[in-house]
């Protein structure tokens, strides 16, 4: 078994791009927070394939809804209706107050409509020379080269140049920089992270969001908020910028939102919900019926009950961690939790994976996405095993 392992590692290392560093771990299969490496080996799952596989793995009525349409059809392209993307938009609108959803693939191309809706906007509103996007420093938007322009970390940016232009980052909370920014560019959009999560699950401040929001407003700027990792349900909320009593005009989104399945989606408000038009934007997979047919059934699912259990189950974790020896703080929220330790949070990460918990790293932090219906007890087996590992 072993050798069949370290088989499969040097088949994956001489064939598949060199991009990821991944971990000595082959992934054989799982149910709901438990995973079983080829090995036998039995993990719990605190980073759910980064905020992706919301309600654990192989959840029964995820998968009874995904082969159900499997079975039916999997891929008509954009030219016809299919039943999963019309109820899915439809249900995304109803519980935002959003008017019209796009459906890319990726959070990437969620926030590539954000762009372009913001863009369209404003050069038919104020002149096209109001192309200007203000993102926070620190933050992260994606990977292609436009939504690399975005992500405020000149670290992703070095060896890509040119990258699109256009793009300004402002200091996280801090207004006066932001009024500065807006005097003295001609600003489309502002798109913020309410947690900035790759960026070390950093929440931005209540009253910062707010004056934002108020900012935008008055200079007919959009506020688009990328919910690509907050979004459905992470934070408490179905969506994070809920927690902060704001409407945005734009709300890009991905990750859990297909609870396995590539998934994005693009959110326009009634401000913005006639923007684009036929032929202004497209993709071949995009708002796939298998896909939807899943998040129609996460959607669905995130309901009152559920997010209260995400807020318990996040108390539990920050109460249980934030006194505890060798951590230094706790930041985030809901689910999304960053735990700044004593030690390098590769060497509590690698620690918490022998003893079969799996946690992810965000910047120099521990980072922990477990599903939202992580059962209590193996919650509380995770976070032993979590706490030991990061004893100093
Ligand atoms: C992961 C992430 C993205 C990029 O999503 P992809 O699906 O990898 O393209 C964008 N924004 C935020 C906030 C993210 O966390």
């Amino acid at each position: 078994m072993v050798n069949k392992v370290t088989e499969l590692f040097n088949i994956d290392k001489s064939y598949v791009a060199n991009t990821y560093n991944r971990f000595p771990v082959e992934i054989a299969s799982g149910k709901g927070s438990i995973m079983y490496s080829t090995d036998g080996k039995r993990y719990i799952d605190m980073g759910t394939g980064i905020a992706v596989n919301a309600f654990g793995v192989a959840d029964d009525e995820w998968t009874a809804a995904v082969t159900a349409q499997l079975m039916k059809v999997q891929h008509t392209s954009n030219l016809y209706y299919t039943e999963p993307c019309a109820i899915l938009a439809k249900m995304l609108c109803e519980k935002t107050g959003m008017k019209k959803v796009f459906f890319g693939n990726s959070g990437a191309e969620a926030n590539e409509c954000v762009i372009k809706v913001a863009r369209k906007y404003a050069a038919e509103k104020k002149g096209a020379e109001y192309s200007t996007i203000v993102t926070l420093k620190n933050s992260f938007h994606g990977r292609t080269l436009t939504t690399l322009a975005a992500t405020g970390q000149e670290h992703y940016h070095e060896l890509f140049q040119p990258l699109t232009p256009g793009f300004v980052h402002a200091e996280a909370n801090n207004i006066e920089e932001m009024k500065q920014v807006i005097a003295e560019n001609k600003v489309a959009a502002v798109i913020i992270e309410c947690v900035q999560g790759e960026g070390g699950v950093i929440a931005l401040d209540a009253d910062y969001v707010k004056e934002l929001r108020k900012l935008t407003e008055e200079n007919d700027i959009l506020l688009a908020v990328d919910e690509v990792q907050t979004g459905n349900g992470r934070t408490g909320a179905l969506y994070a910028y809920m927690n902060y009593g704001i409407m945005p005009d734009l709300v890009s989104t991905a990750k859990g939102i297909g609870g396995g399945l590539p998934l994005g989606a693009c959110l326009m408000s009634e401000k913005v919900e006639g923007v684009l038009g036929f032929g202004d934007h497209g993709s071949t997979f995009g708002g796939n019926p298998v896909c939807c047919a899943g998040a129609v059934s996460i959607i669905g699912r995130i309901d009152d009950a559920l997010l209260d259990g995400v807020r318990a189950k996040s108390e539990y974790i920050f109460s249980e961690l934030k006194d505890a020896d060798g951590v230094e703080s706790v930041s985030g929220m809901g689910l999304m939790i960053g735990i700044k330790t004593v030690k390098p949070a590769g060497e509590v990460l690698k620690a918490c994976m022998d003893k079969g918990v799996l946690c992810l790293t965000a910047k120099d932090k521990v980072r922990l996405l477990p599903a939202l219906n992580i059962p209590d007890d193996l919650l509380a087996e995770a976070i032993a095993v979590i706490k030991e590992a990061c004893k100093a």
